[in-house]
């Protein structure tokens, strides 16, 4: 599989854009509608049968040595952040649809089916609710969720009528157990770790959980020239005590990051004491125990701030999610894909999401990351070589035509 040809189609998708200049494709979006009519005629070219289900996620089915096995699925989304780079997501699907053309090609039949899957929405970019098609393929779609608004005010439900599908059909995207075996995702990295130690490609062992919270700092406002400095209760000063709480252990410890993306300060006024503060915290880690313990810490050392500066700090917390491991069968194949190419095995955890979390409620899991240059992600110089990219897919490929494992997938 040429480097080239799968950085051509790869090319093709990032040309479907709503913004000219940059690369903007949203759920139930014109764009949509084009990058899956392209996979469509991709798909059936690589021998498969191919079509659109409820969600709008884009599925082709290459069958094993008679019809209807059960399937390994393969895949990742095709939708983006706004100004995204070309890679993130794209590159799973375009990889997938060439290791089946390979396949096809060769004649060769698997003892089991082999789908690729292109997912509607995994950014979460219009509605703000992320994964919407792995979860309708999951069939844990929330039909709430269709009563959210994008920025134009258009629910989600009007935006699936538009786009010629009916929200009421969403369950018919559910598949049944049983019906997959598990599921393989290649994705860029969208980290420095592989760029660092110089490997094209690694193996993911598994997503990291995450923890958010919003913190509120009260201290009392007052005037920036008549208040002494001593009996102050800058609610700032205390946040910023906070913030470095935050970073504090996740700089040294392996596997935990910890990160304040967000940072509110009122009344915001430069002659102004401020009264209160509003920040974001996002921890994450592979390992639940070392997330929860970070946790726990942060809420002791903001406690312990509290006190010192006497102000008041409530924490709340808005979002948890565990961490999914990726299958330790499905980790070994392609471990041995791996090798098999001639390449040193580096494990590494996923920091970022991915719909392989999703699926995972519902089959074993495992994913490969390809190098990306800088680890930089969800912006335009998003970029992975093309011989990376290449060995990425073969890579894949070999872990196809090697599995099902030998034991069992767990
Ligand atoms: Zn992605």
């Amino acid at each position: 599989m040429a480097g080239a040809a799968l950085r051509a189609r790869i090319d093709a998708l990032a040309a479907i854009t709503a913004e000219p200049g940059h690369i903007t494709r949203v759920f139930m979006s014109p764009e949509q509608r084009r990058a899956s009519d392209l996979l469509l005629g991709w798909m059936r070219d690589a021998g498969m049968a191919a079509h659109e289900d409820a969600i709008g996620n884009v599925v082709g089915r290459y069958e094993g040595e008679r019809p209807g096995l059960p399937a390994l699925l393969l895949g990742s989304h095709v939708d983006t952040v706004r100004h995204a780079g070309r890679w993130d997501g794209p590159l799973g699907v375009v990889t997938a649809i060439a290791c089946v053309d390979a396949l096809n090609r060769a004649g060769t039949r698997l003892p089991f089916a082999v789908e690729v899957v292109a997912f509607a929405d995994e950014e979460g970019t219009r509605f703000g609710a992320t994964m919407l098609g792995s979860r309708a393929l999951t069939g844990r779609f929330d039909l709430a969720m269709l009563d959210l608004k994008d920025e134009a005010g258009i629910t989600m439900a009007d935006a699936i009528r538009r786009y010629g599908l009916d929200p009421a059909r969403i369950g018919a995207a559910a598949r049944q157990p049983g019906a997959f075996l598990g599921y393989l995702e290649l994705h860029i990295e969208q980290g420095p770790v592989l760029e660092r130690i110089g490997m094209p490609v690694g193996c993911v062992t598994a997503i990291a959980g995450a923890t958010r919270l919003r913190v509120t700092v009260t201290g009392m406002a007052g005037h920036a020239g008549t208040v002494p400095m001593q009996g102050r209760h800058d609610a700032l000063a205390a946040a910023a005590a906070c913030v470095l709480a935050v970073e504090g252990r996740a700089v040294i410890e392996e596997g935990l990051v910890g990160t304040v993306g967000r940072l509110d300060v009122f009344p915001g006024s430069v002659n102004v004491i401020p009264g209160r503060v509003v920040f974001t915290v996002d921890i994450r880690s592979p390992e639940d125990a070392r997330r929860l313990r970070k946790v726990h810490d942060l809420r002791i050392a903001f406690d312990r701030i509290a006190a010192r500066r006497d102000v008041t700090i409530e924490v709340a917390e808005t979002h948890a999610s565990p961490a999914v491991p990726c299958d330790v069968a499905l980790q070994r194949i392609v471990a041995a894909a791996i090798d098999a190419e001639g390449l040193p095995v580096r494990l590494l955890p996923s920091g970022a999401g991915h719909d392989a979390m999703e699926i995972a409620a519902i089959m074993p899991i495992g994913m490969i990351f390809v190098r990306c240059r800088g680890g930089i992600s969800h912006h335009p110089d998003e970029h992975a070589d093309e011989a990376d990219i290449a060995a990425g897919a073969r890579v894949l490929l070999r872990a196809i035509t090697h599995f099902p494992p030998a034991e069992p997938v767990t």
